[in-house]
């Protein structure tokens, strides 16, 4: 299949020119960028001088947790998690993971989004859903019941090439996790080579409760268990040390900010500008809707940007081209997917048009700063992964009836309210 995109911007994100020309997708990847095409193609698509990118990486989410969507707000963490969040989780039954992942699917979708890093239980679930919807998703192990051969096989059986799904080792947080499981988890990753990924740093109360246990900061910690041996995935990161920021350097660790879900829950502000002065990778997550309460990309890098300027009180910090880089390209580091963090031949055609005429895209003076400072998912008008256009011009694109998954959703999620 050959699907021409003609009178095209180009972002590639290579770096920041925008070129006006035509690009080709041949199957699930770029098969030509540049000016006029001359072959046959099977569809082309006009784009009206409307702007294409590599979509937006979520690189930290709990795409499920759409069930606890404005049901739990205006709590503090500790009373947001135990007493909403946990008691409704206890309630999960049969597919309901299934069906809600379908529901945040959706948002992913409308917003831009062609891949995520999905951090929940119910693994088969997760990937039946996103293979279903033709959704890109590194998912994320997190039980803790779960014994470390399942954990194995599921690394050695979802990591194929080509596919959409891959798998990451990791865990749920230093303070939710026994000391022998973060043990078994770290030879485990020593074993495959792997990274490990885990919410991390996220509130004071958390660090200091780590140094209250075992007398050392998270990072420390857990490197003296070498559970970062082969490099890992630190999620929130708001609060670590300049010995810990030094213990990333050395170890790879990467960073993923999630300011919408940070700064609601009143966590803290990740010291985003610090980590990239130090070289640290760094990508750009939603969190959950339970917390944040949206998956949107666009909010998270406006507030990457304004959190970093207001806590410095320096506007001139925090390049809104940067944080685009990193909503993309840095999340897709972030996400293993090598082959679609920019537009370029040879790469995963994981493309998203944004619709310029929009008037919060007018005028033109900086198309990338309009879409980090002004933009919002309206501006999505085409959401394409692995060479499918899933959603275009505002409608879904795929095989399933939309408002069954939001009738289901909503059924599951009155059921876990006890209503
Ligand atoms: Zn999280």
């Amino acid at each position: 299949m050959l699907t021409l995109f003609k009178n095209a911007r180009i972002l590639s994100m290579q770096n920041d020119k925008i070129i006006f020309g035509e690009l080709l997708v041949k199957d699930n990847r770029i098969a030509y960028i540049g000016d006029k095409y001359v072959g046959k193609v099977d569809k082309t698509i006009d784009c009206e001088g409307n702007l294409l990118m590599p979509g937006f990486k979520n690189a930290h989410a709990h795409t499920a947790m759409v069930f606890a969507r404005s049901a739990s707000d205006d709590l503090v963490l500790y009373d947001w998690l135990t007493k909403v969040i946990f008691p409704m989780e206890a309630k999960f039954q049969d597919d309901d993971i299934y069906h809600l992942t379908k529901c945040g699917i959706l948002e992913y979708l409308a917003g831009g989004i062609t891949a995520c890093a999905d951090m929940y239980f119910h693994v088969p679930e997760i990937v039946k859903a996103s293979e279903e919807m033709g959704m890109r998703n590194m998912i994320v192990a997190t039980s803790l019941s779960e014994p470390v051969s399942l954990l194995r096989e599921r690394y050695n059986t979802l990591n194929k090439k080509d596919s959409l799904i891959s798998y990451c080792l990791g865990i749920h947080a230093e303070y939710t996790t026994p000391k022998e499981r973060i043990i078994e988890i770290a030879n485990l990753a020593k074993e495959l080579k792997a990274p490990v990924a885990l919410h991390i740093g996220e509130s004071q109360n958390e660090v200091n409760g780590c140094v209250e246990r075992y007398g050392m900061t998270p990072v420390k910690f857990l490197d003296s268990l070498h559970f970062f041996d082969y490099g890992g995935i630190a999620y929130h990161a708001n609060f670590f040390s300049d010995e810990e920021i030094e213990i990333c350097k050395k170890r790879n660790i990467k960073i993923v900010t999630c300011p919408a879900s940070n700064a609601k829950l009143a966590s803290g502000i990740c010291p985003v500008s610090k980590y990239l002065e130090n070289g640290l990778t760094i990508g750009v997550g939603t969190d959950g809707a339970g917390s944040n309460n949206s998956l949107d990309m666009f909010k998270e890098m406006y507030l990457v940007s304004a959190l970093q300027k207001l806590s410095h009180m320096d506007a001139a910090k925090m390049d809104g081209f940067e944080v685009l880089k990193m909503a993309t390209v840095g999340s897709a580091k972030i996400l293993n997917l090598v082959d679609s963090d920019v537009l370029a031949v040879g790469k995963y055609a994981d493309i998203i048009m944004i619709d310029l005429k929009n008037p919060s895209m007018q005028p033109l003076n900086n198309i990338a700063k309009n879409i980090v400072y002004a933009g919002s998912k309206d501006i999505v008008k085409m959401t394409m992964i692995n060479g499918k256009i899933l959603y275009y011009d505002h409608k879904f694109l795929i095989n399933e009836d939309v408002d069954q998954i939001y009738k289901k959703a909503q059924e599951i999620t009155e059921r876990l309210r006890g209503e």
